[in-house]
C-alpha cells in the first residue's frame, strides 16, 4: 500500500518495511558488538516503539534483558515545571547498562526530562536507540547513540506510530499528505 487514509488525514508511504527491517537489522548488529560479553537492560518506551523492539531483540546476539515503560508527563502542583516519570519501571537500574529504546524524538521533551530520573537510580551507563529523529525539531541536547533514520519535521505514521490511536499496525512508515 502506498497510500493510507486514517480519520481525516492522508499518509503517502515514506519508509517501505523492508528499509526498516534492514536498518533495524544493521542497529541490532551494531548494539551486540557494542556489548558483547555484557547483559544490557533494554528499556522499551510504550507504546510507539513496541514493533522496533521486537524487531530488533530478535536480530541481537547477545542476551538481553528487556523490559517495557510508559513515561507520563504531569505538571507539578507547586512549580510551573513539568516532571516525567516511568510507569511499570520494576527493574533495579544500579549498576546496569541500559539502552533506551524510542519509536522516534521529536523536540526531544520526553527524554531530556526523563534522563535525569533514570540517572538518579545509578546506572552504569544510559544509551538512546531511536528508529526515528526528527533534528528540526528537536530543542534538547540529547546524544542518540543508535539511530535508524534522519527525518524531515513532518507527521508520521505507522511501525508503532499512530494517529489518535489509529495506524500502529503498519510495517512501513507513512508521512502526512499535505496538500
Ligand atoms: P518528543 O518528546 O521528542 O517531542 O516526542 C516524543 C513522542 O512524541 C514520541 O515518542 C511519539 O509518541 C510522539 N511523536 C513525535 N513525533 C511524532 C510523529 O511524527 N508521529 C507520531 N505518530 N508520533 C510522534
Amino acid at each position: 500500500m502506498s497510500r493510507i487514509r486514517l480519520l481525516d488525514k492522508e499518509f503517502e508511504v515514506y519508509l517501505d518495511a523492508r528499509t526498516i527491517q534492514q536498518r533495524v537489522q544493521e542497529l541490532a548488529i551494531q548494539i551486540s558488538a557494542d556489548y558483547m560479553g555484557t547483559r544490557p537492560l533494554f528499556l522499551s518506551i510504550l507504546n510507539g516503539s513496541f514493533l522496533f523492539t521486537a524487531d530488533l531483540v530478535r536480530h541481537l546476539t547477545i542476551d538481553p534483558e528487556i523490559s517495557f515503560i510508559k513515561l507520563a508527563s504531569y505538571k507539578g502542583m507547586r512549580s510551573t515545571g513539568r516532571y516525567t516519570t516511568a510507569i511499570g519501571l520494576d527493574v533495579d537500574l544500579l549498576g546496569r547498562d541500559v539502552i533506551l529504546l524510542e519509536d522516534i524524538v521529536d523536540t526531544g521533551n520526553t527524554l531530556f526530562q526523563f534522563l535525569p530520573h533514570l540517572q538518579q537510580q545509578q546506572p552504569r551507563s544510559v544509551r538512546i536507540a531511536t528508529l526515528l529523529h526528527k533534528p528540526e525539531a528537536t530543542q534538547h541536547p540529547l546524544t542518540l547513540d543508535y539511530l535508524g533514520f534522519s527525518i524531515p519535521n513532518k507527521f508520521v505514521v505507522g511501525y508503532g506510530l499512530d494517529y489518535d490511536g489509529w495506524g500502529r499496525q503498519y510495517d512501513s512508515i507513512y508521512q502526512l499528505v499535505t496538500e
